[in-house]
């Protein structure tokens, strides 16, 4: 599996290309801003894009979605279902609006990415529909999981106790993974484990 990376955005969002380089397929994660560096993130890789994944709806981290659609008209894009603006609420930033090719994921689904498979974890508390996808031995943790800390859930559906699930949740997958936040720097969860002071508490609070 290959894994590239560019920051888009007002707030570096941290957007991610993956892929199988037999298959010549790859997924976008996260297109929140710059859809043409996406675009250019995609052709240089040589492979075809086959999804636009998006690990919850706020605005930083959905932002391309549209405009990359018009680039790759049939590539699939998944979301939470409770991450989607379906009832078109004006001026709402905070969920993805209604878009082409657009499909739902939820916990436990998982998708194919030539010899790649997807694995998706509902991970509420940053967002209502949040999920963290787990691909070979890779965590895009969205605004779940950060290096040393999580993601804010004082927004709309946010939920700290949730939160603190979900984090507990990641702790206990078996083995270690390379993690790619939403946001800043990247990290191991082993290290996470270790030094993450939210997931400490959640692993000492839910024990
Ligand atoms: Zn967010």
């Amino acid at each position: 599996m290959i894994v590239k990376h560019i920051q888009v955005g007002q707030i570096g969002t941290n957007c991610y290309l993956f892929g199988d380089e037999t298959a010549k397929v790859c997924a976008v994660v996260d297109p929140g801003d710059q859809a043409h560096q996406i675009a250019k993130m995609v052709n240089d890789s040589g492979l075809n894009l086959q999804y636009i994944l998006v690990t919850h709806g706020h605005f930083d981290h959905v932002l391309a979605v549209p405009e990359l659609l018009e680039f790759y008209p049939n590539a699939q894009v998944y979301i939470h279902r409770s991450e989607v603006n379906e009832r078109k609420l004006p001026n709402n930033y905070m969920q993805m609006p209604l878009v082409p090719n657009l499909h739902y994921y939820e916990e436990g689904d998982t998708l194919p990415l030539g010899s790649l498979t997807i694995e998706v974890m509902h991970t509420p508390g940053h967002s209502l529909g949040s999920v963290v996808l787990r691909v070979e031995d890779v965590l895009f943790s969205g605004d779940t999981l950060f290096q040393g800390a999580c993601g804010r859930t004082d927004f709309a559906g946010g939920s700290y106790s949730e939160m603190l699930h979900s984090l507990k949740r990641l702790h206990d997958l078996p083995g270690n993974f390379q993690v790619y936040p939403g946001h800043e720097g990247f990290t191991t969860l082993e290290q996470e484990r270790k030094r993450n002071n939210y997931m400490l508490e959640a692993v000492n609070s839910l024990r």
